[in-house]
Order: structure tokens, then sequence, then C-alpha cells
């Protein structure tokens, strides 16, 4: 990956100037810290190309730690995923592969320092009375009558916790901090409550009492050597708290936590959870349905790992909430197919061409370039033959004189081979064109003899020798630019795009595609931008994603129709 040549947003300024003070000694080190209880989304892939990005461009590293502290959430599938992803997106952290949950024993350790310092206590208030207690916004809370626990009683209390005496909900550890503070993160916080019943993915059932977030991410940043812990803005209120943590309890160092704003994409979700009810209630097919903004989706759709790292490096990190146009990112996949994926025809709605001066047996090998600004992607061959399909887009029996495909009577050139002219039009009882006879002119293979006007080009494939293919045409899942505003929790759903998946059966395909790998992109001349599909490949017949259409409709849609 290159490097960065000047710092070129305010994270990097505040790494320049920490390295120019020589403080942590000069040393980097980040860390990515997602939470498995889901798949990973483009959101997180903002994060990790910042994080892996900063370590790589200041020779330092960047931990993959799983935030494992909510088992009921979570599971090792998650775990696994996570893992793929980070890696396809190119990243490599090396050794340093942490669980929060290989501390749990040092942050029970600390929790009982905290006692000793009466900095914690244990609590026997209900959820709903700690909530009470807790006060609101405008009013200050009033302290727990068990506030003033002995030392002693804490420490007892707080093992038997651990023992399994006590039940869910009974009892909390909480930090002992200031009940009228105006953050309201510090109003007396929870560190520690009670869960039976759940095996944790990692720790089985050995603990019964579970660390939250607040308390566990500060000291796992410090007992790994963070320098600086990069998390989204909705952190910034709970800084004060990971500083209190930090401050007193007895870690190793003090690293700085630093917000950005969080990505938000038009036309899609970026919650975890959300995409989670969109998977368990079927609204899509899985995690990695080719229409969720997972990398798992993102990869199968046939999104390349550049293309996505570069969308991450043009969107920038700042401190401002926005939502990101979704054409940002289908311009850089498109950008990227367009210079590196081959050339190949397919007819999406095929339209059978019978050529009755081209004998029945015969193939003519035609050479076509696999593309026209790479000369190294060498040429193939495909075959011509009396019948062939053409796209149905692609006919008109009568149009105007703007149309530059086939009419009857009229010509046009095939893509890499003849002209045609398209004498009859054969139509079944009602009315429909079932297919056209056409006769081809021998002498006009290669450049255009002169003087000769053929107004379009148009693709096609050999009917004998074409392959059956599905192809699953995407669009956006959501037909609201932000499902989210405006709506109740979970009325995003409602906003789900019915046509967000149309799948064309018997397209047909150049046989040069029945070789390609599960993952191959290509671009369908004159149609758009499609991969193999990686999930479907036992199907008999080969099952084709598209990736992105060749130039942003959309943006001209919307000019014509705002989206409201
Ligand atoms: P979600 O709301 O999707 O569950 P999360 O923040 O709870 O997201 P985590 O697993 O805790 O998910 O996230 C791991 C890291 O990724 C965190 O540092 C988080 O700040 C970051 N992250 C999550 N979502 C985004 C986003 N939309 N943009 C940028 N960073 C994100
Ligand atoms: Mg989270």
């Amino acid at each position: 990956m290159e490097t960065i040549q000047r710092p070129n947003n305010f994270i990097l300024h505040i790494i320049e100037q920490d390295l120019s003070d020589n403080k942590n000694n000069g040393r980097i080190v980040t860390r990515f810290p997602p939470e498995p209880n889901g798949y990973l989304h483009i959101g997180h892939a903002k994060s990790i190309c910042l994080n892996f990005g900063i370590a790589g461009d200041y020779q330092g590293n960047c931990n993959l730690r799983f935030d494992d502290t909510n088992p009921h959430k979570e599971n090792a599938e998650f775990v696994d995923a996570i893992q793929k992803d980070v890696q396809w997106l190119g990243f490599d952290w090396g050794d340093h592969l942490y669980f929060a949950s290989d501390y749990f024993e040092k942050l029970y350790e600390f929790a009982v320092e905290l006692i000793n310092k009466q900095k914690a206590y244990v609590c026997d208030l209900t959820a709903e009375e700690i909530r009470e207690y807790r006060g609101t916004l405008t009013q200050p809370g009033a302290n727990s009558p068990y506030r003033e626990r002995s030392i002693n009683e804490n420490l007892d209390l707080f093992k038997r916790m651990r023992n399994g005496e006590f039940a869910d909900g009974e009892r909390v550890l909480r930090a002992k901090i200031d009940i009228t503070s105006p953050n309201m993160n510090l109003r007396d916080p929870t560190l520690y409550r009670i869960r039976h019943g759940v095996i944790h993915h990692q720790t089985g059932e050995a603990w019964c009492i579970y660390p939250m977030y607040d308390y566990t991410h500060p000291i796992s940043d410090a007992l790994e050597g963070v320098t600086h812990s990069i998390c989204t803005l909705e952190f910034e209120d709970h800084r004060p708290l990971y500083d209190w943590v930090l401050d007193n309890v007895s870690v190793p160092c003090h690293p700085q936590q630093i917000e950005f704003s969080r990505l938000n994409l038009e036309y899609t979700v970026v919650s975890k959870r959300k995409l989670n009810q969109l998977v368990e209630e079927g609204h899509v097919e899985g995690w990695d349905d080719p229409r969720m903004p997972t990398i798992s989706g993102l990869r199968r759709r046939g999104y390349t790992a550049a293309a996505i790292r570069d969308f991450c490096g043009r969107i920038g990190v700042t401190k401002s909430d926005n939502v990101v146009e979704i054409g940002v990112l289908e311009n850089c996949i498109r950008e990227d197919l367009n210079a590196n994926a081959s050339r190949r025809m397919a007819v999406l709605h095929p339209l059978k061409i019978i050529i009755d001066n081209f004998p029945a047996d015969k193939v003519e090998e035609l050479d076509a370039i696999n593309h026209p600004q790479d000369p190294s992607q060498g040429i193939r061959k495909i075959p011509f033959t009396r019948e062939i399909f053409i796209d149905r887009e692609d006919f008109r029996e009568e149009a105007p004189r703007k149309y530059k495909r086939l009419v009857s009577g009229g010509e046009v050139r095939l893509r890499y081979g003849y002209v045609i002219r398209c004498d009859e039009v054969v139509k079944n009882n009602q009315g429909e064109i079932i297919e056209l006879h056409c006769s081809y002119d021998a002498s006009t293979l290669g450049a255009d003899p002169e003087g000769r006007k053929v107004k379009g080009v148009i693709h096609w494939v050999s009917a004998s020798h074409g392959v059956e293919a599905e192809i699953r045409l995407y669009d956006r899942l959501f037909n609201h630019p932000t499902p989210n505003q405006g709506a109740g929790d979970n009325d995003y759903r409602e906003r789900l795009n019915p046509d967000s998946l149309r799948t064309l059966t018997r397209c047909r395909i150049e046989p040069a595609l029945a070789d390609a790998m599960p993952g191959d992109r290509f671009q369908f001349e004159r149609v758009g931008y499609f991969c193999l599909d990686q999930a479907m490949v036992s199907t008999d017949v080969p099952v084709f994603n598209r990736i992105v259409t060749l130039r942003d409709t959309w943006a001209k849609l919307e000019k014509q129709h705002p989206a409201g």
C-alpha cells in the first residue's frame, strides 16, 4: 500500500505531533476492536483501513482484538468471519490477535484494586432502581444506599458474585465516581454484571460475571500497550470514564482515546444489530447476500478489496457526521473494473437470429480483444455460427432515427464480427417476436469498408456454442437514501426496496465464460460488470452477480426525479 506523504486528517496530525514529541518513545500501536456479534460491514472497513493504515505508515502495529464481553450475542462463527474479512481487505495483525476475554482474570484483579481503593462497590439495587437513582440529564442522581459498604464487605460480595452465589441482576459492581456528574457516564457506572447459563465462545463456563465494555476497553488497550485508541464519536462522552479507569488502576500506560465520525452510507444501514435482523427475518439470504453492506456481501457481489480501501481513503476521516453517497463507493469499483476486468459478451434477454446466408455447419472463430486499453490481457476466439442470440433491447421493428441498433430492414455490426441486415421478423400467434432472419455481408469483417454506414455495434452470443447462465441484477437494498432517518427504530424495514434483486434465467454467455472461476470479474460489454458467484458453485447453471452498472445511471435518474 502506498505511504501517505503528508498528514491528511486530524488523527495523523496528532500522531505526527506525538512522534515529534517522542511520546510513547516513538511507538505507534493501534487496534481494531470488533465485538464478535455479527459480520463486519463497510463502516468497519473505514475503521480497519484507518487503524491498520496508521500502523503500516508509521512502522507500528495494529492489534486485532475481539471485544467479547457480552457472550449471549457473540459466537465463534463471527470470530472466524471477522478474521477472514480483515485479511481479505489486505491487512495483517501478525502475532497481535487478542481477545478481551484473555484479560478476564486481570480485569477481576483490577476491580479488586478499585474496591481496595474505595473506588468501587457492590450494589444490590435492581437494574430499574439503578436507573431511577441515576437521575436524568436535567436532574442529578442520588447515591445508592449500598455506596458506603466497607472494603471487606465489598471484597466478600464481589468474590461471591464470581463464585456464582447470586442470581442474574441480583448484584452488580459499580464504580464510585460522582452520581451528580453532568456526564451520565460518570454516575457510578456498572463495571460487572452477573450472567449465568451462557457458554462463552472463548472461556466456556469459567465465568458467571462479565465486565462491561467501558471498563474492559481502556484496560485492554493499556495491557496491549496501545498508544492511540481510535473509536467513533458516540464514545466521546465515554472518554472521561475511559480516562478515569486508567487513572485508578495500576496499568502500565495510558493510551489516548481519539474519536472520529462513523461512516454512514446512503440506501443502506450500517449497524450489526439491524443487519442481523435482516438476516434473521429473511429479508436477505444471509450475511453475505450481495445486497448487504457487509464485507462478505460486497466480496460476493464482486467488489475488490482495493476498491474498498480506495473508498475508505476517499471519504476521509473527520469529526463531522455525514452520509456518504453510495455513488462514491460504486465509482471506486467501477474505476477498478474498468481498468482491470476482462471484456466478455453476454446476452441477458436472448432473441434468436438466424443468418440465412451463413452455412449451418460452419463455425468461424473470430478474434476478440480482452481489454481495449490493456494489450497484455490478449485476445480470445469467439465462435460465430448461423444461429446467434442478441438482446431483445437491441432490436425494434420500428424505431426513431436516433436508434442505433437493429431495425427491420436495417443493418448493424456484430461486435468483433460482421455487419448483418434484418430481412424478416418471425412472430408467434400472440404477435410476439420470436426470431429474426438476417443476412451477413462477408466483406465486412474487421475494419469497415470505406463508405459503409452502419449505425451501431451490438453484442451477441452463438446459439449453438454459447452457455446458459443465470444473471442476478442487484439494486439498492433500501429505496430511501437514509433508511433510519425520521423513522421509528425498526421502521427501516418498511423502506426495503422490493426490487433489490431481479433474477434473469436462461441468459446466454459466450463460451469463454464457461471457464471462469468463482469470484472472477468481467465487463459484459454494453451491459455492466459481473462476478461469477462464489456461493452458488454447485448449481448446474453458472450464476453471475451484477457488481455495478457501466455508468452511474442513478445519478442521472435522481436528477430527473430527486428522491424525497
Ligand atoms: P455496530 O453498530 O454495527 O454494531 P459497533 O460499533 O457496535 O458497530 P464494533 O464491533 O464495536 O461495532 O466495532 C468495532 C470498531 O469499528 C469500533 O472501533 C467502531 O467504532 C468501529 N465502527 C463500527 N461502525 C463503524 C462505522 N459505521 N464507521 C466507522 N467505524 C465504525
Ligand atoms: Mg459495539
